[in-house]
């Protein structure tokens, strides 16, 4: 029989969404060919990546094992290196150290991006993976307890302070979590809640740039509510012995700095031979084919990915992640066959927050219009995209 094996490297947001969009493509076309589908991933898990925040704040699964993902696919837990694209092979170390190749017919490359980090001599804690996120929440929750037996008030203040340094999405739900989370402890500590005090620190001049000023400002308005203090224009620039020290001058006594500071491509891309923009993302066409490499494919965050009708790039978000994903089956089955393959399309303007404590906003922009949902509803509407985004529900996406 006449099977292609098809590589799909990292099982993040885009790659697990590559994966079921490549089986159905072939299972709705009635292929006489066969797929067969092998993952490779550095970990034995799809880390739930925009749900860093949640263990930050409090005890909180956020890994699916791809075994319990996907039964009919072959999944190695192994680090890419060199895609030899010529000969069709990529190299990759398994968890020993140990060196094997692995030859392939199709290859789809999304290995993602990696937090951007503060300089070492900056101090606080980034949140950039799991363990970073456990070493948040056992500092907030160590500054509790010694908050609860200070005597000296403006050391008390200062254990119940957390910095969050960098106000993008990340920040706002990182903030708004904390500030929740924190609130609950300080009621079982006997504090009172509003001691705790969670500043968010914006370079730009308002939250959420990306829309329009007015979702910005409700966002800002949600998040005092809720306890979080915004300051804009202004840099976090390092945290020392306890102070955050702020480009306008400013220091705040914190007993926590968290940074949040965006997204990088991955650098190991550098390393897998692919061509690459100056900023380290891969080259590719409008149908994600990468660029001199037929048969190889590459979406989700470490694409550069550019609507051919506005010239528009998406950018580094999972929800554009999974629509290209969505695309990638009938593209892959389209060239293939010989015929054309669909086009990039931008996403829809939406973006959804998490608030903290089952609170939640969503923005969308419809035939001109705004629509900003928020509260419980809201909520759900954020619970339901962190769900699609995983695969533990439906979407129904077209090509
Ligand atoms: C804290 C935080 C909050 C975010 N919040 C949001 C949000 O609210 N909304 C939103 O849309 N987006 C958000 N994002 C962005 C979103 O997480 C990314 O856009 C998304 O994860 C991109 O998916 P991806 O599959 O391209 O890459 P990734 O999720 O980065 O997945 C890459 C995969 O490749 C694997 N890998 C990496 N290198 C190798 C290698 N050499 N060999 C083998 N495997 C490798 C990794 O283990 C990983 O499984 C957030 C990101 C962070 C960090």
């Amino acid at each position: 029989m006449n099977e292609l094996i098809c590589l799909v490297v990292g099982g993040g947001y885009a790659g697990i969404n590559a994966i079921q969009s490549i089986r159905q493509a072939f299972q709705k076309a009635g292929e006489t060919r066969k797929i067969r589908i092998v993952l490779i991933d550095k970990e034995p898990y799809h880390l739930r990546k925009v749900l860093l925040f949640k263990p930050a704040a409090h005890q909180e699964e956020i890994t699916i094992p791809f075994t319990r993902m996907f039964s009919d696919i072959q999944v190695i837990r192994g680090t890419v290196g060199r895609i030899e694209h010529d000969q069709k092979q990529a190299r990759y170390r398994d968890g020993e150290g140990k060196e094997h190749t692995l030859a392939y017919d199709i290859a789809v490359v999304t290995v993602g991006s990696i937090v951007r980090r503060p300089k070492p001599d900056q101090g606080g804690i980034a949140l950039t993976e799991l363990k970073a996120a456990a070493a948040i929440r056992q500092q907030w929750q160590e500054n509790m307890r010694q908050a609860a037996e200070a005597t000296d008030p403006v050391e008390k203040q200062r254990l119940l302070t957390t910095v969050v340094a960098g106000a993008g999405i990340s920040g706002i739900e990182n903030s708004a979590e904390l500030a929740w989370f924190m609130r609950q402890e300080a009621g079982a500590l006997e504090i009172d809640p509003e001691m705790i005090k969670v500043y968010l620190i914006n370079a730009q001049a308002r939250l959420f740039p990306e829309g329009p000023l007015k979702v910005g400002r409700r966002l800002e308005h949600k998040l005092h509510n809720y306890g979080v203090t915004v300051l804009h224009e202004v840099k976090a620039l390092q945290e020392k012995e306890g102070m955050v020290s702020l480009s306008s001058g400013e220091v705040i006594p914190a007993g926590l700095c968290v940074w949040t500071l965006g997204l990088l491509p991955n650098p190991a891309l550098r390393e897998m031979g692919l061509p690459l923009t100056a900023d380290g993302q891969v080259i590719v066409d409008a149908s994600y084919r990468v660029q001199g490499m037929p048969g190889m494919y590459s979406i989700g965050d470490c694409a550069r990915i550019v609507d051919p009708a506005t010239g528009r790039a998406d950018t580094m978000t999972c929800k554009e992640g999974g629509a290209q994903a969505s695309r990638l089956g009938a593209i892959v089955l389209a060239d293939l066959n010989g015929r054309p393959a669909p086009q990039h399309k931008g996403y829809m303007d939406a973006y959804c927050f998490g608030l903290g404590g089952e609170r939640g906003m969503v923005w969308t922009r419809q035939w001109g219009l705004d629509m900003i949902i928020t509260g419980r509803l809201g909520w759900k509407i954020r619970q339901y995209t962190w769900d699609i985004a995983s695969l533990l529900k439906q979407p129904h996406r077209k090509p």
